[in-house]
């Protein structure tokens, strides 16, 4: 049995409205030469596949700030991005998104710009931050520069004053750095809370990426877009999965159970049958 074929996108973690879905963003971090030590890193040699399946199978690539764009968005757009800013991204993702005529967005660390990710432990190459002439030649081929902190705290055990230090000081070193403004964000670890949304819309951010997955959802708070992790290890047939399902999880076990699920509810049967 074809299982995708029976299965209803949007049934497994993040259901939603067809009508009211937007782009899938995908969360990458590293792009590391060997195996990454950290899941969130993938395999340069993966991404190349990564982007190679997205273009031959006619996916179109836009930035956060797109999403206030509509008319930009079609059914067939996925928006890339990237957290923390590490080196390995120059290589190992700019120059295949700039051979497929794609772009995408960056989060970048202001302490740790040209540096080592801090918060990572020791300093090795895999830790090793993009720096300012990095940056501004990523801008220039067209790519996003965000703000992800300048010391990827998690802004919700921050008290206000801090956040909002946190959120204002990393936007005005980025906008000095590449001469332009500088309209997203992405909270590190995924965590925040009232205050960090209020902070942001205090230093005049119009988008926050969270990490909770699913579709980014039209017509929903611009200050906590969802996305969808990429892991170390994730072939162009997952990918091919989150982009159907939109969910961190694409195990075949876990959509076989709800495609069992549903034919149970299809049949009469409720309850935990299945
Ligand atoms: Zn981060």
């Amino acid at each position: 049995m074809n299982i995708l074929k029976n299965i209803t996108p949007g049934d497994t973690a993040s259901p939603a409205r067809e009508d009211s879905r937007g782009p899938i963003v995908l969360m990458y971090h590293g792009t590391a030469v060997g195996k990454p030590t950290s899941q969130y890193s993938i395999e340069a040699h993966l991404f190349k596949q990564h982007v190679a399946y997205l273009a031959d199978n006619g996916w179109q690539t836009r930035l956060i700030k797109d999403l206030a764009c509509p008319e930009l968005l079609t059914p067939k757009t996925v928006i890339i991005t990237f957290d923390d800013g590490y080196a390995d991204n120059f290589e190992g993702a700019l120059l295949p998104l700039v051979d497929h005529n794609m772009q995408a967005t960056w989060f970048i660390t202001t302490d740790c710009i040209g540096k080592y990710a801090h918060w990572m432990g020791s300093n090795m190459p895999e830790t090793r931050m993009l720096d300012k002439q990095q940056l501004r030649e990523m801008a220039d081929q067209g790519m996003e520069i965000g703000s992800h902190t300048c010391s990827h705290p998690d802004l919700g055990r921050l008290p206000y004053a801090e956040q909002v230090d946190q959120v204002r000081a990393s936007k005005e070193l980025l906008e000095s750095l590449l001469d332009s403004s500088v309209p997203s964000f992405a909270y590190p670890y995924g965590r925040y809370n009232a205050d960090s949304v209020k902070a942001l819309r205090k230093a005049g951010y119009q988008f926050a990426c969270s990490v909770r997955s699913g579709w980014s959802l039209k017509g929903s708070d611009l200050l906590a877009i969802r996305r969808v992790t990429v892991f170390s290890g994730d072939s162009t047939s997952i990918l091919a999965r989150k982009l159907a399902f939109a969910d961190n999880d694409v195990s075949w076990g876990k959509l076989f159970r709800y495609y069992l699920k549903r034919a149970g509810s299809r049949l009469g049967y409720t309850g935990q049958t299945f």
